[in-house]
């Protein structure tokens, strides 16, 4: 085991306001009927900054400015142009990349090398790739003058802020429509530093509007009769919620909602690659991630060397400060997210499975969990069904191909999986049968801006990213 010296990225390069207004016709607004919160950095409890919090008349205002701006504005703007605002934006991204991933780090916990390889450059390319589309979207296959719908009215969970804000609003906007977009509640400090971008683009006003608050916000803004098309990530409870309030309407509707994928590996993978894999699939953002590889499928044969091969690699994953570059796993987004994962972990070992994880010490204040698997799991078991979205493996085991899949696909969800194996072969026959809207093949967790990404059964509906993430914004 190496020694590290602590490599902490500097905070400097935020600049954290003490209480930020909602970001509403193009300026920062105090709320009219809302209150106000605190969003905290889940590594040390501090509060970090005072947030507005909508309420139904701001939301109300924000709904109003973005039809202003659709219909004044951003409908009738040429493709061509919308483009250059889009190509500015993503440009800025990157020019304030450090800024954003350390703001990201501090608001969320996740990882500095997380936020500063992954989620930050994956927002620019979203942008990048988008701004591509805008006067090209009568010929992305979806017929010759698709015109696009109106308000968007966007809601995004925390477990990555920047990322599913650039999910929502870089297609909307690409396409023609505006948007009302409200963060997560943990997680609302990159989006109104976003919205500093926005101005910073010279977009113009109401085309982007940001409403900060909780669950209740984020309801008024679905149920908003301005809005004629609802983007929502998050779980499969609210999911269903909002599937009910908007049936009925004309509103269109995506959601990308919950998973519990399987991670398979076969007897011939190479074992080494398949255990990074492993690692990858669940400890990755501390396995807040809704296609995380969270039930880890193993060929009986070499069951001993996968599982053995884990241990040691789990041994040398590094537990703390999120902003230290050598940090593999940082904090848990919330003291109720930590909550849930300790209940369905207590609730694993009552149930009968085997719990490990490596020595590894946590920080005295904040928001931790070791990073943990769970062996002897049955298929019954509540680990291996619900969605845990924290760092936590159970690992089953199968004997043939086709038990495998039986395996994988015995879930309510069908957001994501994994195959690893040394036969192309057997990798096209498991991703014919798996139930999944995206197969990975000897890696896991990959993501581009061109791919669709999407859930079958209780995983949601509808794509984000690619060509397919279009027609959702547009009436083709
Ligand atoms: P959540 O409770 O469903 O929250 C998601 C968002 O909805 C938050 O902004 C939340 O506000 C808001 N919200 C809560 N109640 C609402 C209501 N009645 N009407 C409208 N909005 C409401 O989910 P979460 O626990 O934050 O996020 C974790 C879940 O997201 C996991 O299940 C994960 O699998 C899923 N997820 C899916 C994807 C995907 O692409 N499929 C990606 C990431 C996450 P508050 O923050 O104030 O609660
Ligand atoms: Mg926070």
């Amino acid at each position: 085991m190496f020694e590290y010296a602590p490599a902490p990225e500097s905070r400097s390069v935020v600049d954290l306001k003490p209480s930020y207004g909602l970001f509403i016709g193009g300026d920062f607004v105090e709320p009219g009927d809302g209150g106000s919160f605190k969003s905290i950095n889940p590594a040390s409890e501090e509060a970090l900054a005072e947030v507005a919090e909508a309420g139904p008349g701001d939301v109300d205002r924000a709904v109003r400015a973005a039809r202003r701006a659709y219909d004044e504005v951003w409908g009738p703007m040429p493709g061509r142009d919308r483009a250059k605002y889009l190509f500015r934006i993503a440009r800025i991204i990157q020019e304030r990349a450090r800024e954003l991933a350390v703001l990201e780090s501090l608001d969320n916990g996740k990882p500095i090398r997380e936020s500063r390889d992954v989620d930050i450059p994956l927002v620019a390319a979203h942008f990048f790739y988008y701004a591509g589309w805008a006067d090209k979207l009568g010929h992305a296959g979806l017929g010759p003058n698709p015109r696009p719908l109106g308000v968007a009215g966007q809601v995004i969970p925390w477990n990555f802020p920047l990322l599913m804000l650039a999910w929502k609003i870089a297609p909307a906007l690409a396409t023609g429509n505006t948007v009302v977009l409200k963060p997560a509640e943990t997680t609302p400090l990159t989006a109104l530093l976003f919205a500093e971008i926005c101005q910073q683009a010279d977009l113009p006003p109401g085309v982007v509007n940001i409403v900060t608050g909780a669950g209740a916000t984020g309801q008024a803004l679905v149920e908003h009769d301005g809005v004629a098309k609802v983007a929502f990530t998050g779980s499969t409870d609210v999911g269903r919620q909002i599937a009910r309030s908007v049936a009925g309407t004309r509103k269109r509707l995506t959601l990308e909602l919950g998973g519990k994928a399987a991670n398979i590996v076969f007897d011939d993978a190479p074992v080494d690659q398949a255990v990074e894999g492993i690692v990858n699939g669940i400890f990755f953002n501390q396995g807040h991630v809704c296609c995380a590889g969270s039930r880890l499928l193993v060929q009986e044969s070499v069951y001993d060397e996968v599982l053995a091969a884990l241990k040691r690699r789990m041994a040398q994953l590094r537990v703390g400060d999120p902003l230290d570059k050598n940090t593999d796993v940082g904090a848990i987004n919330s003291a109720a997210q930590l909550e849930r994962i300790r209940t369905l972990t207590e609730i694993g070992s009552a149930e009968g499975a085997q719990r490990w994880s490596p020595p590894c010490e946590l920080p005295a204040r904040g928001f931790w969990f070791a990073p943990t698997i769970f062996t002897g799991v049955s298929q019954t078991h509540r680990i291996a069904r619900d969605e845990i979205f924290g760092p936590v493996l159970s690992v089953l085991t199968f004997r043939t191909p086709a038990e495998a899949v039986e395996k994988a696909n015995n879930t309510p969800y069908g957001l994501s999986a994994g195959i690893w194996t040394d036969k192309g072969s057997r990798i096209l026959w498991m991703a014919d049968r798996l139930r999944a809207g995206v197969v990975w093949a000897n890696t896991f967790n990959k993501f581009d801006p061109t791919s669709p990404f999407g859930g079958f059964k209780e995983s949601g509906y509808g794509r984000e990213g690619g060509r397919h993430g279009l027609e959702a914004y547009l009436d083709v």
